[in-house]
């Protein structure tokens, strides 16, 4: 076989093992940071949940992106580790936030560990998060590899209260059939899902077709990477039951979503007494 020599593949896999070796320090000193972005909820325009993102630590001397070190996660066998530290730190953030919804990433390799359920079944617990709280994402394009293990995993979560999600829909072979075939509590409509209908008005009664398919199967759906008002008004008239994206909110440490339930619930008891 004929191998052709390429400088820039081998640079980078160097950057690859460097991230690698990074990440495992990161991992073993639980230094990895989390960021929360709000969801809203159409019917009273009220956060009703969060979703954590990792984040690589701004103590490091280089920067990462989340989609990257995942990416290198899985291919160096750190995935498993790394995703129980994302969920252990974000269920010790929640539990300051009783009423919201936490929704974690989940790779689909994580998926592959027979004990995935079991290990993050104890994690939540010894957080003392009750199940119904916490929703596991995951993204489209990323099932297909191995659709039986996942329906499997899936219905097992759910067996425990733990909901389920499809992440990036429209990116990937998302059909109808597709839907049907995990029994998935909420569909997550991709950004560039957004930009196709506001380009193209006729794409809203495709979308609409979808969502009333997704609403039937009794799936929430949420529109992510909302950044302008006149999105919210189409993605509203779509059928989306929630809003998620810079228009509302960014992405922010915990410390800072505890202000905002703050801030809200004092905004809420002055508008009560007046
Ligand atoms: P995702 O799950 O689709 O997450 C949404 C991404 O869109 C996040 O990027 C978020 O910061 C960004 N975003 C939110 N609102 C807007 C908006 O209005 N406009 C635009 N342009 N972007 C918006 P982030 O945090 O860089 O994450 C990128 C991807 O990396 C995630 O996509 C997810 O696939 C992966 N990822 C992030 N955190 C985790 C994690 O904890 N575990 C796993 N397995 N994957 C993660
Ligand atoms: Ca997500
Ligand atoms: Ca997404």
């Amino acid at each position: 076989r004929k191998c052709m020599y390429d400088a820039s593949f081998d640079v980078e896999r160097a950057e690859a093992q460097s991230i690698a070796s990074e990440l495992r320090g990161i991992i073993e000193s639980k230094q990895l940071e989390i960021a929360f972005q709000p969801v809203i909820s159409v019917r009273d325009m009220r956060i009703s949940g969060v979703e954590a993102l990792a984040r690589w630590p701004q103590s490091s001397s280089r920067k990462v992106t989340a989609d990257r070190f995942v990416a290198v996660a899985e291919t160096a066998g750190l995935i498993d580790d790394l995703g129980e530290l994302i969920l252990d730190k974000a269920c010790a953030a929640a539990r300051n936030w009783p009423d919201l919804r936490l929704a974690v990433n989940i790779s689909a390799v994580q998926l592959n560990n027979p004990r995935f359920v079991e290990r993050a079944m104890a994690i939540i617990e010894s957080h003392g998060i009750p199940t119904h709280r916490l929703e596991f994402e995951i993204t489209e394009t990323s099932l297909i590899r191995d659709a039986d293990r996942a329906k499997q995993v899936f219905k097992e979560l759910q067996r425990y209260g733990i909901k389920v999600a499809l992440d990036d829909f429209g990116t990937g072979f998302s059909s109808i059939g597709y839907l049907r075939t995990f029994s998935f509590n909420r569909i997550k409509i991709d950004r560039s899902i957004i930009t196709k209908v506001l380009s193209n008005p006729a794409e809203l009664a495709i979308v609409q077709g979808t969502l009333l398919v997704a609403r039937g199967l009794s799936a929430e759906v949420t529109a992510e990477g909302v950044e302008k008002q006149e999105e919210v008004a189409v993605l509203k008239l779509a059928g989306c039951t929630e809003l998620q994206g810079y228009y509302f909110h960014k992405p922010m440490p915990a410390h800072a979503i505890s202000e905002l339930l703050t801030t809200r619930k004092a905004r809420e008891a002055e508008r009560a007494r007046a």
